[in-house]
């Protein structure tokens, strides 16, 4: 077999300070991009490093011994992160996610969770605070991070079968271990837990309804995730991506499902419950490949090393760990961030689809474990 040859140049430093308008207007809590649509929802990555490597996003012959993750002096402090949280959430960020990397393994993650539980909205309400984890350490630090404020956690998790599961981690780590993670978070008070499945055709597919059988009948939304192509080191190709509409075709022949409507606007999941009365549990789906939803997206992503980016398949950042470092008030950061949401005009799924499937060209795409997902 010929081996896999994956180019590995460093995007990640290409990303340039915004500019800093001249007139400093103030955040009015309503930020719009060239098609309308709202900033909203921060994902934060507070780590590039992982302990799995799962092939679609981290794949193992590329992050290996030798990879140079980043190191410590250049990932933003808690306080810098709190800071420019702050100014996201004075244009209208509702939502924050933190996600990386493995969110879990950086140290004192509960301490930065209470800094950003203590943010408000510009009317005073509360944030959405959520975490997307794969779990791995969930059962030890649960409690600490329900006592700090996070609101809610999604676990990913690709199979249910501990051969399989340890496969697409390609770390060995066992499925049990994220099993007593998602129970922990339970117990610790987290209600309405997200699982992610990311399904890849041929690797993990036969473990979609072994998975729906599994969470069926628990206060939990099992979600299945289109294969992405996002990054240029998983070797993505359009015939291992299960599309989302035979997922459902799938879990409805052993299972009546009935439709419920979005939970918030620009929802990226479709959801179902189960139809058998008393029964608890959802399925959702995130067709990102097969059913683009850009229309909606009111996403922005702070990399690890405080690069803002505005999709998830983007090539270049905007680098606001140099206006934080290099002196800028609050009110020319929150310019800065309003001037470049208002030119925002990616829409990459949408341009994948109208082009049948195929990547649009462009330059090479960042990693996602770098943006964060
Ligand atoms: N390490 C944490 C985890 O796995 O939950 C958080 C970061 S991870 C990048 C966030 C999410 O992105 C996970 O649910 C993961 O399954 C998903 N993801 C990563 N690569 C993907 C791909 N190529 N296609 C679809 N989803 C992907
Ligand atoms: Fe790590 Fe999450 Fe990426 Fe898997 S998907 S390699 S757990 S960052
Ligand atoms: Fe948003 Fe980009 Fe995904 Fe479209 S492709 S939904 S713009 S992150």
């Amino acid at each position: 077999m010929a081996d896999k040859v994956i180019a590995v140049a460093d995007h990640r430093y290409r990303a340039s300070a915004p500019p800093i308008p001249a007139r400093l207007d103030a955040p009015t809590g309503v930020l719009l991009d060239t098609l309308q649509r709202p900033l909203r929802d921060l994902r934060i990555s507070v780590t590039d490093r992982c302990n799995f490597r799962c092939s679609y996003c981290m794949p193992k012959e590329v992050f290996d011994r030798d990879y140079a993750f980043l190191p410590q002096s250049s990932l933003l402090t808690f306080e810098e992160i709190v800071r420019v949280a702050g100014l996201f959430v004075a244009h209208g960020v509702r939502k924050i996610r933190l996600t990386g990397g493995e969110p879990l393994l950086r140290r004192d993650l509960d301490r930065l969770v209470a800094m950003l539980a203590a943010l408000r909205g510009a009317d005073g309400t509360h944030l959405d605070l959520t975490l997307t984890t794969n779990g791995s350490v969930l059962e030890r630090k649960a409690v600490a991070l329900k006592a700090a404020g996070l609101g809610r956690v999604t676990v990913s998790l690709d199979a249910i079968d501990d051969a399989i599961f340890r496969r697409m981690n390609d770390a060995d780590f066992p499925v049990a271990d994220v099993l007593r993670g998602i129970d922990a978070a339970e117990r610790a008070g987290f209600g309405h837990i997200k699982v992610n499945m990311v399904v890849k055709r041929g690797t993990n597919d036969g473990q979609i309804l072994p998975m729906a059988r599994h969470f069926r009948g628990r206060d939990i939304a099992l979600r299945f995730i289109e294969y992405m192509d996002v990054g240029a080191t998983n070797g993505w190709r359009m015939d291992e991506v299960l599309p989302s509409s035979q997922v459902v075709e799938r879990i409805a022949d052993e299972f009546a499902l009935v439709p419920l409507p979005p939970s918030t606007p620009g929802e990226t999941a479709a959801r179902w419950r189960y139809a058998e009365a008393g029964v608890a549990g959802e399925i959702g789906t995130i067709s990102s490949v097969t059913q683009a939803f850009c229309r909606d997206c009111n996403r922005a992503r702070l990399s690890t090393e405080g690069k803002l980016f505005l999709c998830l398949f983007a090539s270049r950042g905007h680098d606001l760990r140099a206006l934080v470092r290099g002196g800028a008030s609050d009110a020319e950061i929150a310019a800065a961030i309003g001037l470049v949401w208002q030119q925002r005009g990616d829409r990459y799924s949408e341009l994948r689809s109208a082009a049948g499937g195929a990547a649009p060209a462009g330059e090479r795409r960042v990693e996602m474990h770098y943006i964060g997902g």
